[in-house]
């Protein structure tokens, strides 16, 4: 017979895995996994699931993360309609905090951070398939790639120190840094290796003030040998933190630890960072990782694919090649339904047709998650009518030029989703000139094909359909 504590166990563990399945990400997963490690207890009373936490930052922290979602996922998973879920500070969840932490102490008294530095070590949460090995080559991220390697077979020292890698969301920064992790953690596992990211770094150093551990902190993070900081853009704006951070990071320079974080923009674009922290990323090597290109794209298709029970046609690698291209994650999440829908259908052969309706929602998010910036158009113009990025911004008004410019203030306005303000903005004009020139190309492309023909050539150099400019 199934006790009550047993079916309630069911009723979490069902709740947890629907909730899983819902998020879009292995990141968002791998977080909630991360999180839910400091949930001590659950149960349900009456119409009241609570979920026991050590302190009340951590109640709030994650109250406003996963309440809702969590109750969501308990009444599909069959309980009542009207149960509300709550985090709250229970005893046993502060004692085994307490417990950790007095071990800790312990241990310090003893005189052995070492064990304790071993210890947070090896629990580094790695994604186990973000390996060197998996990663696949192309233009887009050779040269990020060349420098991760170089980096994971000798970590540390002056060069590439820091090393900034920067890119769009889903194009495989993560992936790329815990590869060096994985990599030194094999051939060098003496070496202490930290991932984090800076969401969950923020986080400890809040904990760690609140719980007068701030020496237990400093100690920790100055001892690593190799920290992959992840999304530091987040940490943007938390003045206080980013001074702790500074002083963290200067401690690991000067004893030539290596240091690898990644950003979804240049160091220079950085929003709400201290100038001398900017200064810092910049002295080692920033390197941008771009879109995949078409031959790249599917080839990291393949590689996804290599391990799936299925033959896949070439004609659908080639369909979801061609249509989602914003991101790898976004192309891997298309592969996903297409193995899916043959898990759940053997034996019926998958058309470009079927594709073309099982993906058509993903392929139709693209358009609208691909936002160009101006700086791409420009840049794809100038290569078209080749010509410069200063001659576009001149006032020099001579053809073939003013045309070239009025082209890129088109492409700007119809491909940016940016305001005409700040489209203007960065063409340096004001923007009745930005709207007069993105009007007199409208006019021209209806009687003058071979105009029209070049637009769109330019537009599908910048990966997006010449049809979302004539609708
Ligand atoms: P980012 O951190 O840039 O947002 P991730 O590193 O999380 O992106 O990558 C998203 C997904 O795409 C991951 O599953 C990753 O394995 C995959 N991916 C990205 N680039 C590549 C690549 N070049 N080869 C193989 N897989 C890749
Ligand atoms: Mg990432």
């Amino acid at each position: 017979m199934q006790t009550e504590e047993n079916m309630r166990t069911d009723l979490w563990t069902l709740a947890v895995a629907l909730y899983k399945t819902s998020l879009s990400s292995h990141e968002e997963v791998e977080k909630w996994d991360r999180h839910a490690m400091a949930f001590d207890s659950h149960e349900l009373e009456g119409n009241t699931f609570t979920i026991g936490v050590a302190d009340s930052y951590s109640a709030e922290y994650y109250s406003s993360l996963y309440a809702e979602p969590l109750r969501f996922a308990l009444v599909k998973a069959g309980a009542n309609e009207d149960i509300t879920v709550q985090f709250k500070v229970t005893e046993s969840a502060e004692k085994a905090a307490q417990k950790k932490q007095s071990l800790e102490q312990q241990r310090k008294v003893l005189g052995d951070t070492q064990a304790i530095l071993k210890k947070f070590d090896s629990t580094v949460p790695l994604n186990a398939n973000y390996t060197f090995e998996n990663f696949v080559k192309g233009p887009s991220n050779s040269f990020a790639y060349a420098i991760a390697s170089a980096i994971a077979k000798e970590p540390g020292g002056s060069t590439n120190n820091p090393f900034f890698i920067w890119g769009g969301a889903g194009l495989g920064k993560t992936h790329l840094m815990q590869a060096i992790g994985h990599y030194v953690m094999s051939h060098n596992p003496e070496k202490s290796v930290c991932y984090i990211t800076s969401e969950t770094f923020l986080n400890e150093y809040i904990n760690a003030i609140s719980n007068k551990a701030m020496e237990a902190f400093r100690k920790r993070y100055r001892n690593i040998d190799l920290l992959l900081l992840d999304d530091v853009q987040f940490v943007g704006g938390k003045v206080q933190f980013q001074e702790e951070f500074f002083n963290t990071y200067d401690g690991l320079m000067t004893y030539g630890k290596q240091v690898v974080m990644t950003c979804d923009v240049p160091p220079k674009k950085l929003n709400g960072f201290e100038d001398r922290l900017v200064t810092r990323f910049q002295q080692g090597i920033v390197i941008e990782i771009e879109s995949p290109s078409y031959e790249t794209r599917i080839a990291i298709l393949k590689s996804k694919a290599r391990n799936c029970k299925h033959k896949i046609p070439d004609d659908i690698f080639n369909f979801i090649g061609e249509n989602i291209r914003s991101s790898v994650r976004a192309m891997e999440g298309a592969l996903n339904l297409v193995i899916r829908f043959m898990d759940a259908n053997p034996g019926m052969e998958i058309t470009k047709q079927i594709a073309q309706v099982l993906l058509k929602e993903l392929a139709e998010e693209e358009v609208t998650i691909r936002r160009l910036s101006v700086e791409e158009i420009i840049k794809a113009v100038c290569a078209f009518y080749d010509t410069s990025y200063a001659d576009i911004l001149s006032s020099n008004r001579t053809q073939p030029l003013a045309t070239a410019r009025q082209v890129a203030m088109f492409l700007s306005r119809k491909l940016t989703g940016k305001s005409l303000p700040t489209v203007a903005d960065e063409f340096k004009r004001n923007h009745t000139t930005v709207l007069y020139g993105s009007q007199t190309i409208q006019k021209r492309l209806s009687v003058e094909p071979e105009l029209k023909k070049s637009i769109e050539q330019i537009t599908e150099q910048l990966g997006r359909k010449p049809s979302e400019l004539f609708d």
